[in-house]
């Protein structure tokens, strides 16, 4: 409610309250589209960065260590995809990636399209020890999606991905910014496409700085 007090010549005072429910839902629902990509539903750059600020805020508040698990991905051959069974069927195995990775992981987990074929996967207060095995997990997640090129058709797209990890936040010798781990974890990524594509591969920001 938005609430005014106004104090009156006769030194009487009024109140008056305006219900404004409905413009903040208005609201909210143009946050979320602007923070959400619309063909996946997964966070937008602008999403992650403002959700990242907030759970930071909220660890900070609690007195609690803000350290983050960060799994970058961008799946192989997308182009290729595209190419032979068209942009459409490239939309479709987009959209099956994002609900992949919402479903395997946990609600806090963010999810995120950085660009084109490009995903992040955000894990508030893992370990390197967790967040490795759940990069290994969504791997074996990617392989194993089918996305039908035809209705009546037994032929189906499959694809893989090259995975990047690392870790973020307050670490045991320094502080790693989100946009440092998104370096460090696509450069991670970058070794697995050099070494010919399909799997994971850990990185810290240290080993990115010294190489
Ligand atoms: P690599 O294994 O090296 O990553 O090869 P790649 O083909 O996946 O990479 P490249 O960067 O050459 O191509 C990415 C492709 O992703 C090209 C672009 O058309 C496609 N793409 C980007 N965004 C979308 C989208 O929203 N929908 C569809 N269908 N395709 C997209
Ligand atoms: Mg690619
Ligand atoms: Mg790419």
């Amino acid at each position: 409610a938005d609430i005014r007090m106004n104090l009156m010549e006769d030194g009487g005072v009024m109140v008056s309250a305006l219900d404004i429910s409905s413009h903040k839902r208005k609201e909210q629902h143009l946050d979320a589209l602007a923070s959400t990509d619309p063909l996946t539903g997964a966070l937008n750059r602008r999403g992650f960065e403002s959700a990242v600020s907030r759970l930071r805020e909220i660890r900070h508040l609690k007195g609690k260590v803000w350290q983050f698990g960060l799994v970058v991905l961008d799946l192989d051959h997308f182009k290729t995809v595209n190419d032979t069974y068209g942009h459409s069927v490239g939309d479709r195995v987009l959209e099956k990636v994002a609900l992949t990775l919402r479903q395997a992981l946990r609600d806090d987990d963010l999810v995120v399209r950085l660009g084109g074929e490009e995903f992040a996967v955000l894990l508030p207060s893992a370990t390197a020890a967790v967040t490795k095995r759940i990069a290994d997990r969504l791997a074996i997640m990617i392989r194993a999606i089918e996305v039908p090129v035809e209705v009546s058709d037994d032929q189906a797209v499959r694809i893989t991905a090259s995975f990047g990890v690392t870790m973020g936040g307050e670490l045991r010798e320094q502080f790693v910014e989100l946009d440092q781990a998104l370096l460090a974890a696509d450069r991670a990524m970058y070794v697995i496409k050099d070494s010919g594509r399909d799997g994971v591969k850990f990185l810290t920001f240290d080993d990115q700085i010294d190489t």
